[in-house]
């Protein structure tokens, strides 16, 4: 995984550059941009180019038309959007069809350094579906392909694993540095290993816990899933969610974790609430004097002591998952807690896309962490130690293969 062609590898001037990126922006009903995180991170990759002399071809996708043109998932707020933030000109191409003759000679006209962006790659049903037609006619526009679209990479689609078939291809800035943290965290992580693990789901999680438990020293678990270990551990956990089917899944997971050596720390006490809602009745109480109407919504302030004097010993650090609703301010208390406790290591601090990247920002120490991802689930099904069909499907650098072409040659010549 750490072994990717890079931009540094190919030669771009006078090319045509293909490039993925993840433009999939949040937005509002009347399509202003909500959040452009995503349009910023594709910056360095495209600057580089553009300083390259490439004429710079983007796609994406955005929301889920369902292989079916519509203006509502149309990408042209992002090419206004970029066009501000490169302080140049983005030529959408706007077209249905997203690859045609019309944008094909449109393309032919442009320059060294020109930007311009596709229409959504999902107004194409053969996009998810990964066909062969359209990853070609994808490939069509360019001489190289360039994948910076950390937050697709879990999937295999045409415009990120089937246009790198027909075209040489390279990470972007923004890929490398997250295989590159992300890998050496995995493959090489320095000592003690913490993993902290939340969210509503323990279902959503059981594959990272599996794959974690070979590779880390200690597993804290919080947020809605704590609640299905609490009760594998004989504790009443009253209205607090749980997932009956995964008690028994939950004490294996316990037993395993004992067996592999790997601390695992639960919530000792919780806050708890009448109702699923911000203005209600709530209170903290310890894990074994959770009243039987009422439901548990964060962690409280011993737990908060516990985990963070936990992550403070941690040299690599891996978080996934809110620790309790943070979306609700008199939830939100033990999420930011952590955030904070993760800012203050001294270790590699590493937060998971989504949610849990949200929660960072808002509690205002995104700055002080060592990566946070642009990829939910492809940054979780790296934890999950999968191999994401997006990165899998670029080059491997040249060099590896002289050296396994020479090793190959001695070893004949022996
Ligand atoms: P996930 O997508 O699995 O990371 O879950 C994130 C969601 O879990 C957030 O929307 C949180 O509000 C929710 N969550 C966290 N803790 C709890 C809890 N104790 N009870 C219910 N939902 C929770």
């Amino acid at each position: 995984m750490l072994n990717k062609k890079s931009l540094r590898d190919l030669e771009f001037k006078g090319k045509n550059v293909l490039v993925r990126c993840d433009f999939n922006v949040p937005m509002d009903d009347e399509g202003n941009i909500t959040d452009d995180t995503r349009i910023i991170s594709s910056l360095p990759t495209i600057n580089y180019l553009i300083e390259q002399g490439a004429k710079v071809i983007l796609m994406s996708h955005l929301g889920r038309p369902k292989g079916q043109p519509n203006k509502k998932y149309s990408l042209e707020p992002v090419a206004k959007r970029l066009s501000e933030l490169l302080n140049k000109e983005v030529l959408f191409l706007q077209d249905d069809e997203v690859v045609s003759n019309t944008v094909k000679k449109r393309v032919e006209a442009m320059e060294d350094g020109d930007v311009a962006l596709l229409e959504n790659t999902r107004f194409r049903k053969e996009e998810e579906k990964n066909e062969e037609n359209f990853s070609k006619e994808l490939a069509s526009l360019g001489d190289l392909y360039v994948n910076d679209a950390f937050g697709t990479s879990h999937r295999a689609h045409a415009s990120n694993v089937g246009v790198s078939t027909y075209l040489p291809s390279a990470v972007g800035f923004l890929v490398e540095k997250e295989i590159s943290i992300m890998g050496k965290a995995l493959e090489e992580p320095e000592r003690p290993f913490i993993a902290i693990l939340g969210g509503a789901k323990v279902s959503d999680k059981i594959g990272v816990i599996e794959n974690l438990m070979n590779i880390v020293d200690t597993i804290i678990v919080g947020g809605g899933m704590a609640f299905t270990f609490l009760k594998a551990q004989g504790y009443e956990i009253g209205k607090s969610l749980l997932e009956e089917d995964k008690i028994g899944l939950a004490k294996e997971l316990i037993e395993k974790t004992k067996e592999k050596n790997v601390k695992l720390i639960l919530p000792v006490d919780v806050v708890v609430a009448k109702e699923f809602k911000n203005d209600t009745e709530f209170n903290t109480v310890s894990i074994d004097n959770i009243p039987s109407d009422m439901m548990g919504l964060d962690i409280g302030e011993e737990t908060i002591k516990a985990f963070s004097e936990e992550i403070k010993k941690g040299k690599t650090i891996v978080w996934n998952g809110p620790m309790g609703v943070f979306e609700m301010e008199n939830f939100a208390k033990g999420t930011i807690a952590i955030a904070q406790a993760m800012a203050e290591s001294e270790g590699t601090t590493i937060v998971g896309g989504g949610d849990s990247a949200s929660a960072v920002e808002r509690s205002g120490y995104s700055h002080k962490m060592t990566h946070i991802s642009t990829g939910g689930g492809a940054s979780l099904e790296l934890l999950e130690g999968k191999a994401l069909p997006g990165i899998v499907a670029i080059s491997e650098k040249q060099c590896t293969t002289i050296y396994n072409a020479q090793f190959t040659s001695i070893a004949l010549l022996e």
